[in-house]
């Protein structure tokens, strides 16, 4: 690697500069893949990164932050907890053309709000799963985001998307002075 400063226009200096936990300290050196920082990182450790990695957000701790993100104890070994899989299920039915599911979320447009794409922020809004109980959307039109989900036993839940499917089909007339209710099929 080559040790001394560019000068050219294209080089972006950042030194100085905080990424993350990682704060540059000096130019590391460059090779075909660019420059590379030397950077010391919120816990202590020093780590040499990549120019782009920390300009785009991809390095962000020495990779004690790396370490941490599996630490929320909800995956003991291979196995998830109820919770864990829970969260892995809707991320996977909005998300993953394949999956069994995505005909019904993904696809038609329903998403998981930025912040829960995080498990522990999804664990921290709704807590553990209760025994017995699933994940509801208020609204089965709406996204999986904190205002619209809630623990429901099966039920409930079963109840409350076919209520509110059906709202979509009643329609009303006025007959003799009264009203009828009837359920318009789907065309
Ligand atoms: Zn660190």
């Amino acid at each position: 690697m080559k040790k001394n400063r560019p000068k050219g226009l294209r080089f972006k200096d950042l030194a100085g500069r905080k990424f993350g936990k990682l704060f540059v300290i000096d130019i590391f050196g460059k090779n075909k893949r660019g420059y590379y920082w030397k950077c010391i990182c919120d816990c202590g450790k020093k780590a040499v990164v990549r120019g782009t990695s920390l300009s785009n957000g991809l390095t962000k701790s020495c990779g004690c932050l790396v370490g941490k993100k599996i630490k929320h104890g909800h995956m003991i070994g291979h196995k998830a907890t109820k919770t864990y899989s829970t969260w892995g299920g809707m991320i996977t039915r909005c998300s993953t053309p394949s999956s069994s599911n995505f005909r019904s979320y993904g696809a038609k447009g329903i998403k998981v709000c930025d912040r829960w794409k995080d498990f522990r922020n999804f664990l921290k809004d709704m807590g553990e799963k209760p025994i017995g109980m699933s994940l509801d959307r208020k609204n089965p039109y709406g996204n999986y985001e904190p205002s619209n989900c809630r623990w429901v036993d099966a039920k409930t839940q079963r109840r409350n998307q076919l209520g509110q499917l059906a709202l979509d089909f009643i329609k009303a007339k006025k007959l003799d002075g009264k009203f009828l209710a009837f359920i318009e099929e789907e065309k």
